[in-house]
């Protein structure tokens, strides 16, 4: 139940407005260098901003058009602003991220010429603009842009500033009482003001782009380190996993030679000599186990798994094999039972062998880390596309901190180490393998209760899609 509401929960769309949404799709930066998407997103955002204040201060200033005095006013100014900011739309949406940014760097020194021209270089948002100017600058055009565009704006304000001053005088404007300040005074101001800004500007950014340059050399090192240590471990896990038929050709050999002597095939033996033999085989057949373990991972690791898909019966099959492992619990004089589940269903379409082998690690552990009670398999339906089993034991257990680490290659945990046989890759292989199937693996477990394995396994296994290195 609470997995269908978290189902629901998660396919519900989220309400989004379609403003909200063409503005998240406009802001988001396409380009893929971390440096390169820094800068169309700031050029991306600032547009956005500019171009929707420009449009509506030109609408609202146009009822007062005649009266601002025709091309030196503020509609034209900002109309002007607009037009350049659209252009730097278009560069940015073409790609062109330095040409975006020459057109938006150009919006600024035009709004700031045209505030000086029109409100007076004395005027209190002169200032600003021009530290806008340098800012902007900093943002989105490279670093060896910033002093050259700081010093071309500065001799503007300059020029402005004194033909400024010069009309006043001519026109006879009291310079004492309208124009406050003289020109040269404010020019310095701005001068000092803009340049030491743009040189602080200047020491952020190659602070900046150092440490970009750095993080970038490590991740490429990082990079190349890693693409090394997974040929390196691809070549020995292929080397590995082409060795398989040598390593358990001559092991297979041995246990068929004391399998003949202890049936008896090849003479009598002495009741010393049968019981050297039976360690024999009990020792090889571990040795064997070991190899195909080991080797078995060499082929996951190499990506040497495929996919062999016919149609079983999953009670049959898993039946058969608690069935042949029935020995070991009788052995050990605990319980072995499987339960069918009503839903089951009769027939899946899977790779049987690896389901098998999955199923053969689940239980051979859950036997061997049991001395009291007993295995219960439990095989039932997961929901319409899935089935599972659960091997249950009443064993001794394992620490949640170890839930993760368990399924990791030679992870054991350490209690049980020391007294039972295993090489810790059991649980690797049923992961890797139950993964290659498109199923889940997981555990529950309470120390000195005993553990829950479970296995869900699509119903219809489909052929992987073509890995490429
Ligand atoms: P192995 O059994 O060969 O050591 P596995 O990968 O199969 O390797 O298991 C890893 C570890 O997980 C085991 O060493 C053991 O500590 C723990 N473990 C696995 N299954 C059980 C279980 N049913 N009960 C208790 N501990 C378990």
């Amino acid at each position: 139940m609470a997995q269908t509401a978290l189902n629901l929960g998660d396919n519900t769309p989220k309400p989004t407005f379609g403003v909200f949404r063409w503005w998240r799709n406009w802001v988001r930066p396409r380009a893929t260098n971390r440096d390169e998407a820094f800068r169309e997103s700031t050029i991306r955002v600032t547009v956005a901003i500019l171009l929707t204040a420009t449009i509506l201060s030109f609408l609202a200033s146009l009822p007062f058009f005649d009266l601002q005095g025709g091309l030196v006013s503020y509609p034209m100014l900002t109309l002007l602003a607009a037009v350049l900011t659209l252009a730097s739309g278009i560069a940015v949406a073409r790609h062109a991220l330095n040409t975006a940014g020459r057109f938006l760097v150009l919006t600024f020194i035009v709004a700031a010429s045209g505030i000086t021209i029109i409100d007076g270089y004395w005027a209190s948002l002169v200032l600003p603009m021009y530290m806008l100017v340098v800012l902007i600058t900093a943002l989105v055009l490279p670093r060896s842009s910033l002093l050259p565009i700081s010093w071309v704006s500065i001799i503007l304000f300059g020029v402005i500033a004194v033909l400024q001053e010069d009309a006043g005088r001519q026109l006879k404007i009291l310079i004492e009482e309208e124009i406050v300040v003289a020109a040269t005074d404010v020019i310095i101001n701005v001068a000092f003001l803009v340049t030491i800004q743009a040189l602080f500007l200047r020491q952020l950014r190659i602070e900046f782009d150092s440490r970009l340059a750095a993080m970038s050399e490590s991740v490429q090192q990082a990079e190349q380190a890693k693409q090394e240590a997974d040929r390196a471990n691809r070549a020995k896990s292929e080397f590995l996993a082409g060795m398989s038929h040598e390593f358990r050709t001559p092991l297979n050999a041995i246990i068929g030679y004391v399998d003949i002597m202890l049936s008896g095939m090849a003479g009598a033996f002495s009741e010393k000599q049968t019981q050297l033999q039976t360690h024999i085989k009990h020792n090889a057949s571990r040795l064997l186990g070991m190899i195909n373990d080991t080797l078995d991972m060499a082929k996951i690791e190499a990506n040497r798994l495929e996919m062999h898909l016919s149609q079983f019966s999953p009670e049959e099959e898993l039946r058969q094999i608690a069935e042949s492992m029935k020995s070991l619990t009788d052995k050990k004089q605990i319980e072995l039972n499987v339960l069918t589940l009503p839903d089951l269903p009769p027939v899946v379409t899977g790779d049987l062998q690896k389901t098998q082998q999955i199923f053969t690690n689940l239980l051979g552990n859950a036997i061997k880390f049991t001395s009291q009670g007993g295995v219960a398999v439990y095989i039932g339906r997961k929901d319409a596309e899935r089935w599972m089993f659960k091997v249950v034991d009443t064993g001794i257990g394992i620490p949640e901190e170890a839930f993760d680490q368990i399924f990791e290659m030679f992870q054991r945990v350490e209690q049980g180490s020391a007294k039972y046989e295993g090489t810790g890759l059991g649980l690797a292989i049923s992961k890797r393998l139950v993964d290659f199937l498109g199923g889940e693996i997981s555990v529950m477990s309470r120390q000195r209760a005993g553990s829950t394995f479970t296995v869900i396994l699509p119903c219809e296994v489909k052929e992987p899609e073509l890995v490429s290195w």
